[in-house]
């Protein structure tokens, strides 16, 4: 039996060439939903991936608004659209890309108060924002929910991925940096070269891939490091911290 349309075959028929693709897994894409938090450099080199490959329904997160500074590394933007809420143009255009999905749009900052009921529900969150507070905050509803969480992150010519499942033993974000602890590397204070945000982005977006359709395992727990001058990753375990009050309890019922 079939499962895709005529069209998907065609939309989607060079992944589906791809040896471990096949169409239930193409299907299992539009059965996913991905929340992506944060519409600057990683989301969006992110989000045209997941819609171009057929991820189903997407949330999108932001509250800002496209400024000049944004365009040399958020390619979803142009000149026109300075001053426009990110969410609702970044909508638009996943909308041009491919009109079979859901794409949702919350032009606001994902804050304690709504993170719940953003993040539930997801198969996968992408954490793509750029401070501690909201990193330290979608870790922790994750966490609750029990949610993967795949974060990326970039300043200057360095990039960082991080995998986590709620459901395995390894540390997680709250493990690796104290709430207190200031961003380690921030755009702002570092500068950022637009290629390196981009190409940790589109390791969010291949993870997501990996994942939703099953054709790869996923090191998670894993904490990888790239460096843009040598173009080189480097891969770490992240070990859960003793008596962390967000993993510590999942990791006492999953070790
Ligand atoms: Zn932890």
């Amino acid at each position: 039996m079939h499962v895709l349309s005529r069209d998907d075959y065609v939309r989607y028929s060079r992944q589906l060439l791809v040896t471990e693709m096949d169409e239930v897994k193409q299907q299992a894409l539009s059965h996913a939903e991905v929340v992506i938090v944060g519409l600057g450099g990683l989301g969006c080199a992110v989000a045209p991936y997941l819609a171009g490959a057929g991820v189903g329904r997407l949330r999108l997160v932001d509250g800002d608004e496209v400024a000049l500074s944004n365009l040399p590394r958020q390619p979803l933007y142009a000149e026109q659209d300075i001053g426009e809420t990110k969410a609702r143009v970044a909508c638009l255009r996943l909308r041009d890309i491919n009109r079979t999905l859901s794409v949702q749009c919350y032009a606001t900052r994902l804050v304690e108060s709504n993170a719940e009921s953003l993040l539930n529900g997801a198969s996968v969150v992408l954490d793509c924002t750029d401070n501690m507070a909201s990193r330290q905050l979608i870790n922790q509803v994750c966490y609750q929910l029990g949610v993967p969480l795949i974060s990326g992150a970039a300043s200057g010519t360095k990039g960082q991925l991080l995998m986590l499942h709620p459901h395995r033993a390894h540390g997680c974000y709250r493990c690796l940096y104290e709430p207190e602890q200031s961003e380690p590397n921030t755009c702002l204070a570092q500068g950022i070269l637009g290629p390196v945000v981009g190409i940790v982005g589109m390791m969010q977006a291949l993870h997501t891939l990996l994942f939703i359709t099953s054709i790869a395992p996923l090191n998670w727990g894993e904490l990888r490091l790239f460096d843009g001058f040598s173009g080189q990753w480097q891969a770490l375990k992240l070990p859960p911290l003793e008596g962390c009050p967000v993993c510590g309890e999942h990791n006492a019922n999953y070790s």
